[in-house]
């Protein structure tokens, strides 16, 4: 396999009309401030490319972009509008190795999984909404005698919307999908660490059909271009995936114009294996619910919580599973982890490790970076597993972003429930059991946005994303997606 890190992995990006630039209007072009920051490649820590850093100005010019595409954007009709994100899903297809590249090497994700997931993820994500767009209606309501009353869903506006790094491209779809199809222009700000492939993207769909101005991509730092989007008097709606914390800025520096804010935030995943769960299944699901990406999942499951009747031989079989797993450059296909996505990163996962003991933890897999020569200079962490006594623990109670997952055991489905719901996020959540009835009473019982059945971290382009409590509220597809992206007007008519 070539894996070695060529400019021509970097494809298009590369380009002189890509390099260096922020996309507005329908064109490549520099930042007013002529301001560049590098994008960093966490197998190795060297400078990939770098790229333009949008200021205040920028986005200024961005917004107002979006806003006089709006009146247009808005007029096109639902099945045109449709038809383009159709297009652009299958030029996501088409283009889909150099897209899979870039994210591996941006993010460190193994390509294996940018090529079977994250990119035909994405494309699905076009695809649906672009398949909603004229399918989405208003409805009649039966009022009085003598009147007709009906309601429009109508399109919000300029919507900005700002993505973290740990699924850039895939992020991408979800939030720009719904938003174009419900007849919105949006201002996009990826994450400062990986950039690339919404730059990429943002050709495509120029490519697709898509007219100047209804997508702007602002790469930028959080402090600057991101708070400024986010208090600008121009965006109608903020959509923010992100940490928590940065949350409650954005909430803050909304409240100006009061704009609609949709926030997905930070989870704290428990994952719950009952007796009578088919072990196999449940170690090797629990296995991807924490290790797959590295864990820099928002609904990774990172709290394991074993009945004590089978925990040992969970264990004994899970270490077992956690050692095997093959860590290495993005770029192999037989990788099963790469690095996390940045050293600063890297470091605060470390920290954990530290935490943990400190506050009594069993580290009983992991832990350390791994000591192979050829991984040195990247961002990896093995696969951690720390046995955790209270459940006040701060590796219990923070979300540690990293192949980092803390165990509990419990005798009583009570106890598991306790447990399960005794941290502040509600995002992902699930169970294994053989227990039909139990099964459910736990879907109706877990503080959560999501609960997985048998299964973890399972996600459709037609079934509601988000999460609850400091999790964030509002949900990304479906049709929850559309409602988020609309507001209804109510038409009265005298007949
Ligand atoms: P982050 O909050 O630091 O950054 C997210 C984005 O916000 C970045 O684009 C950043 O530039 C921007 N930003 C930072 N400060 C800002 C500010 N003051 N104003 C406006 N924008 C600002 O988060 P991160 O470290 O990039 O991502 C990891 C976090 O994201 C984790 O907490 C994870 O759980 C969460 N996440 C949630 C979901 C979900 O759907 N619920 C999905 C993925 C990640």
């Amino acid at each position: 396999a070539d894996i070695k890190m060529t400019s021509e992995h970097r494809g298009r990006v590369e380009s002189e009309k890509i390099r260096n630039k922020l996309f507005i209007d329908g064109s490549f072009v520099h930042s007013t401030s002529g301001e560049t920051m590098p994008v960093v490649n966490p197998h190795d820590n060297t400078v990939l490319t770098e790229v333009s850093v949008a200021n205040e100005a920028d986005i200024d010019r961005a917004v107002q972009c979006a806003a006089g595409a709006f009146e247009r954007w808005r007029r096109v009709a639902a099945a045109d509008r449709g038809r383009i994100l159709l297009r652009l899903a299958d030029l996501i297809e088409q283009n889909s190795e150099e897209l899979a590249r870039l994210e591996a090497l941006d993010t460190g994700h193994p390509i294996r999984d940018t090529r079977n997931l994250d990119v035909p993820r994405t494309a699905a994500c076009f695809r649906y909404f672009g398949g909603m767009a004229d399918k989405f209606q208003g409805e009649t309501i039966p009022v009085e005698m003598g009147f007709l009353n009906y309601t429009l869903r109508e399109p919000l506006g300029v919507i900005g919307q700002i993505v973290p790094w740990n699924f850039p491209l895939m992020f991408t779809s979800w939030k720009m999908a719904p938003a174009l199809a419900a007849g919105n222009t949006i201002v996009i700000k990826p994450s400062e660490l990986t950039p690339l492939s919404s730059l990429l993207i943002a050709e495509l769909m120029s490519e697709a059909g898509v007219p100047a101005g209804v997508v702007n991509v602002v790469p930028g730092l959080g402090s600057v271009a991101g708070r400024h989007l986010a208090e600008h008097s121009g965006v109608a709606k903020l959509a923010f995936t992100g940490s928590t914390i940065t949350g409650q800025s954005i909430v803050q520096a909304s409240a100006s114009n009061l704009k609609k804010v949709q926030l997905e935030l930070g989870g704290k995943g428990p994952n719950i294996v009952f007796g009578d769960a088919d072990l196999s299944a449940a170690i090797n699901g629990s296995a991807w619910a924490i290790f797959h990406n590295q864990g820099q999942a928002c609904i990774a499951g990172s709290r394991l919580l074993l009945q004590e009747t089978i925990a040992e031989e969970f264990l004994d079989r899970f270490v077992g599973l956690a050692r095997s797993i093959r860590i290495g450059n993005p770029l192999d296909p037989e990788t099963e982890m790469g690095p996390l996505t940045s050293s600063h990163h890297q470091q605060r996962v470390l920290q954990y490790t530290e935490i943990a003991r400190g506050e009594g933890a069993d580290i009983i897999c992991g832990g350390k970076q791994p000591s192979s020569v050829a991984l040195a200079q990247g961002c990896y962490v093995e696969p951690t597993i720390a046995r955790v006594k209270s459940q006040q623990s701060r590796v219990i109670q923070e979300e540690v972003f990293g192949p980092f997952v803390t165990v509990q055991t419990f005798k009583s489905d009570r106890e598991a429930l306790e447990l399960a719901n005794g941290t502040q996020y509600g995002l992902g959540s699930g169970l294994w059991t053989r227990d039909l009835k139990r099964a459910h009473a736990f879907a109706h019982d877990l503080h959560a946005g999501m609960v997985w059945i048998n299964s973890y971290k399972r996600v459709n382009p037609g079934s509601p994303f988000g999460g609850v409590g400091r999790s964030g509220y509002g949900r990304e597809m479906g049709f929850d997606a559309m409602l988020e992206y609309t507001q209804s007007k109510s038409v009265w008519v005298n007949v």
